[in-house]
């Protein structure tokens, strides 16, 4: 990985500009720099690579997720034999368990084994029957399809689930009444007709074997790419033309003829012209204990009790042996753009789509300006995803160069 010593002052030599070294930028970068051989100026305001999925040795010597817990996984093979290349993985399947109380803790998705424990063997087989006959085997039905039913046992099975998974869990996390919240959210959540109790069925799943960070530094180990950290990229990026259509980028306030791919905030980018775009963001206090283990999973979602949502335990994610442990409680909050809150989770809606949208059309207006990731197309990527989109976008601009 090659730290740049130039200064700033040099960006207008190369030819393209990657802002944000998450997965996004970090991928483009890569293979703008590997596979058309463009000398490429990567940008990064944080001191550190990696984005959101960037990970460290905490002062015990435990490696913790920064940003919150990240758990690879994914069905495309293009993208898990992609970033093969650049780490080996750890073996891990993840499995969370929502606390009801002291003693209680249930497999989520909420599955068959949840649903024994909550109603008890006898009632439960006759409740997991019923849902094998309404909706077959092996099956993932939304809570919100669920609740339609006629049928008596299936709705207080749909009820029992969502007051003690969903509602409080839900009312937390995004800060408003569930019943409020856009079908996208609602329609995520699953009873599961199985016993599978795995978070993910995708078919790879695992940890970099040595963290994330180890990952991007191998990823962004390439000739012709260099790293500019601690630089923001509004210090020296502008555009010129008529307020609508923007047309031209400038870098330090001349015209820029390369290729620029920003990862970051658009509407901030853009000076909040139409208004803010809305995200949750999270609080997470950190807390090392004198034990080896402190819950019996990565992750305890804290579904009926607490301000907080889930605590995360990170020794199960990477498999470290200490004498202590390290877990990470998220207590969810509005993002108001203070210094050191990040924005975490786009708010779903009609008003924030139709906004992004023009955010969207005014950066389509500027020559060879491309917004790709999860900031800078206003929506939820899984970090697999965003690799796929950074792939796809490395190789429309590597057949055009
Ligand atoms: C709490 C949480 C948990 C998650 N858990 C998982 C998980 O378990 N599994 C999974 O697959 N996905 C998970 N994700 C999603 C994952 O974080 C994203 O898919 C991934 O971060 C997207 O990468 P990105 O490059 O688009 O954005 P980011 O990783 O956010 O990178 C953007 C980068 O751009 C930089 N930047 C922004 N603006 C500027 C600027 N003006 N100048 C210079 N640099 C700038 C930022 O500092 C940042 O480093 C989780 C997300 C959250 C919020």
């Amino acid at each position: 990985m090659h730290i740049s010593t130039e200064s700033e002052s040099e960006l207008r030599g190369y030819d393209a500009i990657v802002i944000g070294t998450g997965f996004a930028g970090s991928v483009i970068a890569r293979e703008l720099a590997e596979r058309a051989r463009m000398r490429v100026a990567l940008v990064e305001s944080r001191d550190h690579i990696g984005g959101n999925s960037y990970d460290a040795l905490d002062e015990h010597g435990v490696l913790v997720h920064m940003y919150g817990p990240h758990i690879f996984h994914t069905a495309n093979e293009r993208v898990f034999g992609y970033l093969s290349r650049f780490t080996e993985w750890r073996a891990y399947e993840h499995r969370v368990l929502a606390r009801l109380d002291e003693g209680t803790f249930i497999p989520v998705p909420f599955n068959k084994t949840s649903i024994e424990i909550s109603f008890g063997k006898e009632r439960g087989a006759e409740l997991i029957g019923k849902l094998i006959e309404a909706y077959g085997d092996e099956r993932k039905v939304p809570i919100a399809q669920l609740r339609q039913t006629d049928d008596p046992d299936i709705a207080e099975l749909a009820d029992f689930v969502y007051d003690n998974v969903f509602r409080h869990y839900s009312a937390k996390q995004w800060g408003t009444d569930p019943a409020t919240l856009d079908t996208s959210i609602t329609s995520r959540v699953p009873v599961f007709i199985s016993r599978d109790d795995r978070y993910f069925q995708d078919p790879f799943q695992g940890m970099p074997a040595q963290g994330y960070t180890r990952l991007f530094e191998s990823l962004l180990d390439c000739e012709g790419l260099d790293l500019f950290l601690g630089l923001d990229a509004r210090s020296f990026l502008g555009f010129a033309g008529d307020g609508e259509r923007l047309r031209q980028a400038t870098v330090n306030g001349e015209p820029y003829g390369g290729i620029i791919v920003f990862t970051g905030s658009v509407d901030e980018l853009f000076g909040f012209r139409f208004g803010r775009l809305p995200y949750r963001s999270l609080d997470f206090e950190f807390e090392t204990l004198p034990m080896k283990r402190f819950q019996p999973c990565a992750t305890v979602n804290y579904t009926v009790s607490e301000d907080f949502t889930r605590i995360t335990e990170f020794s199960h994610l990477t498999g470290q042996e200490l004498e202590v442990t390290t877990i990470m409680r998220e207590y969810p909050c509005a993002y108001e753009g203070k210094p050191g809150q990040i924005p975490c989770y786009v708010v779903p809606g009609e008003e924030n789509a139709r906004r992004y949208g023009q955010y969207a059309e005014l950066a389509a207006s500027i020559s060879r300006f491309h917004l790709l990731g999860r900031l800078a197309e206003y929506r939820y990527y899984n970090m697999d995803a965003v690799v796929a989109r950074a792939l796809e976008l490395a190789d429309e601009l590597c057949e055009q160069a």
